[in-house]
């Protein structure tokens, strides 16, 4: 092929970490059938780059990773992540049951088990953050979801590990565990090879332009490509590729951590003996996990970390985020301590209201343009997440309500909007 021809692909999905490689495994499903390659240009294998003159066996979809795949400098990294039936908004709550059916059906389709369900716990100290805790209890109670209310002792006798005054009161839902993330975004990665999506690594897209046909043209380091639709899950680095088409999200990137303990009492903080949990603070609150993919117990503050950008962060855990796991430990679950195996740093990249945003750039002339960030909680919706972003790459719209995720709405249009980071009350803290 001449040096100058595009190569052409249906859909080019902009980055490869969490949410990215599930949009290109659901969008590898539905355009390796074949049925989709209608009114395709000129078109090369990618692969071999011969002219391609029967287009149903080759599947037209190129994931671009600026990276190598499971580079740690994103935020998709970690064995673990939280997954929950519940949040105290519904625009969540009633997303979740499906993004566990499209984590199982990924599960069946690779063999290998991505979700472990352990159960989860969220605490509060009475009079202090109860009021938090009160919304998840409101919002169960809406869907239908059951749950145990927990005093100090019934806690305890649940879960020995806890050892609380009287002062700590927690809600139980069973429908909760961890989903691990290095081996969900390398299933979605090998079952979309599988259907034939092409994947480039150290491959950073550049630009985005406009082709005299209508298509869209992303420019990248290895070459020029032509497609129809882009989707763009690039995570902190989101608006260096939006800004080339005018679209600005003004997302704040935090350097967040996660703190494994060499905890001696391993057989008590195994997954089947513990369960997830949250603790309510007055300003953040702190989450962790039984053990799982090494030998250690894991905490981290939500939305503990300093402000940097995607390029200036540094990978130096904060003493003062490991200090305030290990005082809270120390007064609740002391046995999950022991020293430091690893802190591990990570990004956040958030909306100033804290919520997805899951959107075409149509308010921009870029219809064919499909952006989702995440907001710091997404990891359990990830494989849900590619799945909406296929449907609306591939059908203009989607099965699933994410109507108030829309770029368009105040916190990202209105410059004024005051951020709200800390989904439980006030803005978040750096500690
Ligand atoms: C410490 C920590 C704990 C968390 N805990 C939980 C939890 O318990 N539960 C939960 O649900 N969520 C959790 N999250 C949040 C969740 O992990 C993230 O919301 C989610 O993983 C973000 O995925 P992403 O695909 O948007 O971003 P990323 O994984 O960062 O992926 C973006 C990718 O795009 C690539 N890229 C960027 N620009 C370009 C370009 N121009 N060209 C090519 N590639 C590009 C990047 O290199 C990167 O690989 C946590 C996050 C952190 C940091």
């Amino acid at each position: 092929m001449a040096a100058s021809k595009r190569q052409y692909f249906e859909y080019i999905v902009i980055g490869c970490g969490g949410i990215g490689s599930g949009a290109l495994y659901w969008l590898s499903k539905r355009s390796s059938s074949g049925l989709h390659h209608l009114g395709v240009p000129e078109t090369y294998d990618p692969l071999t780059e011969d002219k391609v003159t029967s287009s149903s066996s080759i599947c037209f979809v190129l994931g671009l990773e600026q990276f190598s795949l499971g580079h740690e400098r994103g935020g998709s990294q970690d064995v673990s992540r939280i997954i929950r039936l519940t949040y105290d908004d519904d625009r969540y709550t009633r997303l979740i049951p499906d993004t566990f059916k499209a984590w199982r059906q990924i599960e069946r389709e690779s063999g290998l088990q991505v979700v472990w369900m352990t159960g989860g716990l969220r605490l509060a100290r009475k009079g202090q953050t109860e009021d938090i805790m009160e919304k998840f209890a409101e919002s169960m109670d809406r869907n239908n979801i059951k749950y145990d209310r927990l005093s100090n002792l019934q806690l305890m006798a649940r879960y020995p590990q806890f050892t609380v005054g009287p002062d700590i009161v927690g809600l139980y839902q069973e429908q909760a565990g961890l989903v691990d993330a290095v081996v969900g975004n390398a299933v979605h990665i090998q079952l979309a090879r599988g259907n034939g999506a092409t994947v480039l690594e150290n491959c950073p897209a550049t630009r985005l332009t406009r082709a005299n046909n209508g298509n869209v043209i992303v420019h990248t380091t290895k070459g020029v490509f032509e497609c129809r639709k882009v989707v763009v899950t690039a995570g902190g680095w989101l608006n260096s590729v939006l800004g080339t088409i005018g679209v600005h999200v003004p997302v704040t990137v935090t350097q967040e951590q996660v703190t494994y303990y060499a905890t001696p009492h391993m057989k008590e903080f195994t997954k089947e003996k513990f369960p997830i949990w949250i603790f309510h603070c007055p300003r953040y609150s702190i989450y962790a996990l039984p053990i799982h993919g090494n030998t250690g117990s894991k905490i981290g503050v939500d939305v503990g970390g300093n402000v940097v950008t995607a390029d200036s962060r540094t990978f130096e855990p904060d003493p003062a985020q490991e200090r305030t796991c290990t005082e809270l430990l120390q007064e609740i679950c002391p046995e999950f301590l022991g020293p430091i195996l690893q802190t591990k740093t990570c990004l956040y990249t958030m909306p100033p209201d804290r919520h997805f945003v899951v959107d075409t750039c149509a308010y921009k002339g870029w219809s064919d343009v499909i952006v989702c960030c995440g907001a710091g909680h997404a990891y359990k919706f990830a494989s849900l997440l590619g799945k909406v972003l296929s449907e609306l790459a591939v059908d203009g719209r989607t099965q699933y309500d994410i109507s108030q995720f829309n770029i368009t709405r105040d916190a990202i249009q209105d410059p004024t909007f005051k951020p709200t980071f800390f989904l439980g009350r006030g803005t978040g803290a750096k500690l």
